[in-house]
């Protein structure tokens, strides 16, 4: 594929209106061709426009075709994955083969949400059927379905350039709720974004959907996503990325005469507290396995286990000469951007005055754009007194908590603010522990793991990637797994309707074979 740096809007390729860009390598600090085309307010208002003409029959779309439409997007992005991976292997500074997979990986998320599509349960379609005879008084027929919300703005995250970005989890479940997706570019992969951006055009095109199902922005700062969030016929919004750039777009939306949601994925440290049994048994083995999760992306994961906590005892030393050994071996590789690496200087820096011993130091960076990997170590008390030391350092930094006992390690997984994940290693004779800790978390996190790591995570039906403020800004939905898609439909209830004006899903005679539930059984009659 010949990159033109257009804009993608509607099926047309539309030309810069606000200047252009090129991309930057962030490993050789060179820019790359071809100039990418930024637009602004009068491009946002025409992508906004056709996403809205596209609503009504994308939404309306039956379950097969748009789950066909979602299989031929996962088709192509395969079809494209050598290409893709070799230009962001060129935006990223990160190597080929891994992107390779996560094409791989998200065309099979695509693939997924179409067999969500087919199974129809997000509708949750429902039925109280008519009551004639009811006393006091008769039940009219209710039934219940939920219904797509509208055009929905997704603002791509540079740090996992295709499953976070463009064609990710976001555009797939949004589009498998049935709203069209007008994507706002990351600048750090624009080319990237193109590929991705095209594949899903073509794929609209093929399946003779209405080209405003899908289009594609880049612009030269805020205004673009400002303009993006302000425009009245958006239904909704979402973001990855930084608590400060998700934290202004949530608000904007709230200030809106009719203010829609925006769901954030900002910012979380995934602390993994390792109880004394589990310490004594399996200490080294611990250390050295979290700090490989960490160090996986250079450490620009939203589910880095960045805080490492334990009890001061037997197995604490091999857990950090373990961690150290790791650090030190791990050699400087290039971070997503600029701006990314100097944030991390200054966020370890930050770790530093805010009292934390450097304990251990990959290899030293050969270019500008690298990032050291480095160990911290602080007390309990430390962690407690400080705030900053419990945020987020986004690249290849891990923090050791050394802790005076049980009831200091409750304390402090108290001061955690809101996580996307925390993590528990245990034995038996930590029960007691375990058992404390267990409500804790929960009420602080959307995930739990148990003598695991937080990093792989499954993309599935019984995944969480959400939590409580200031992972994100609503814990009640997760951004990766199949229930991704319940953040883009709201229920519609039907009242006393003729079974011929009812939505497919809710006749009587449920010619789509979907599970409903009836009188308050599930069943699919
Ligand atoms: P970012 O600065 O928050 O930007 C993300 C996207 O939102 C970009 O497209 C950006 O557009 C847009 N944006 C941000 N603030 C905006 C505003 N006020 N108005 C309109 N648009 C806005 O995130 P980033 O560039 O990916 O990385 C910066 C930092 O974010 C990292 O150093 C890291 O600390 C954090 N981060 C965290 C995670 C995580 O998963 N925890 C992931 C990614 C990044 P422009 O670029 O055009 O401004």
């Amino acid at each position: 594929m010949t990159l033109t740096g257009d804009l993608l809007i509607g099926a047309s390729r539309v030309p810069a209106t606000a200047g252009t860009m090129k991309a930057l390598n962030p490993a050789t600090g060179e820019l790359i061709e071809p100039e990418f085309a930024l637009g602004g307010a009068s491009e946002v208002d025409r992508a906004v426009r056709l996403a809205d003409e596209a609503f009504d029959s994308y939404s309306h779309t039956g379950l097969v075709e748009r789950a066909a439409f979602l299989d031929l997007v996962a088709d192509k992005l395969e079809a494209v994955k050598e290409e893709l991976a070799a230009r962001l292997a060129l935006e990223t500074g990160l190597p080929a083969a891994q992107f390779e997979g996560e094409a791989t990986r998200t065309a099979g998320v695509f693939r997924k949400f179409a067999t969500v599509v087919r199974q129809g349960r997000f509708l949750q379609a429902t039925i109280d059927p008519a009551q004639p005879e009811r006393q006091p008084a008769p039940r009219v027929d209710h039934r219940l379905q939920k219904v797509a919300l509208g055009p929905v703005v997704v603002f791509g995250a540079s740090n996992f350039p295709i499953s976070y970005s463009v064609a990710g989890g976001d555009t797939a479940s949004a589009l498998a709720a049935g709203c069209p997706v007008i994507v706002k570019a990351h600048n750090a992969h624009p080319g990237a974004s193109e590929i991705e951006g095209r594949v899903i055009q073509e794929a609209v095109a093929e399946a003779g959907l209405h080209e405003g199902v899908f289009s594609l922005l880049r612009g030269p700062g805020n205004e673009i996503g400002e303009a993006l969030v302000d425009h009245p016929l958006v239904r909704a919004v979402t973001f990855t990325g930084s608590e400060v750039g998700g934290m202004a777009l949530y608000r904007r939306a709230q200030k809106r005469p009719d203010p829609i949601p925006v769901f954030t994925e900002m910012t979380s440290v995934n602390p993994t507290f390792v109880l004394p049994a589990a310490l004594a048994a399996r200490g080294a083995e611990i250390g050295a396995g979290l700090v490989q999760r960490a160090m996986y992306n250079v450490g620009q994961a939203c589910l880095k286990p960045a805080v490492l906590l334990a009890v001061d005892g037997p197995g604490f030393g091999e857990l950090r000469d373990a961690a150290a050994a790791e650090i030190e071996k791990a050699a400087a590789r290039t971070m997503l951007t600029p701006g990314i690496r100097d944030a991390y200087t200054r966020n370890a820096q930050r770790l530093e005055s805010g009292g934390a011993s450097r304990i251990a130091a990959g290899q030293e960076p050969a270019g500008a754009g690298d990032g050291q990997s480095l160990l911290y170590e602080v007390s309990g008390e430390q962690l407690l007194a400080e705030p900053a030391l419990r945020e987020e350092v986004f690249g290849p930094a891990v923090l050791l908590v050394r802790l005076t006992g049980p009831d200091q390690l409750i304390e402090v997984a108290r001061a955690f603010r809101g996580q996307l994940s925390a993590t528990l290693h245990a034995e038996a004779a930590d029960r007691a522990t375990a058992g404390q800790l267990l409500p804790i978390l929960e009420r602080r996190t959307g995930r739990i793991v148990f003598n695991a790591f937080s990093i792989p995570q499954e993309v599935s039906y019984a995944s969480t990637h959400g939590g409580p403020f200031p992972a994100t800004s609503d814990s009640r939905f997760t951004s990766v797994g199949m229930g991704a898609i319940e953040r883009f439909v709201r229920p519609v209830t039907y009242q006393n309707f003729p079974d011929e004006l009812l939505p497919e899903p809710l006749r009587e005679a449920n010619p789509l074979h979907l599970w409903r539930v009836v009188d308050g059984e599930l069943t699919q009659h």
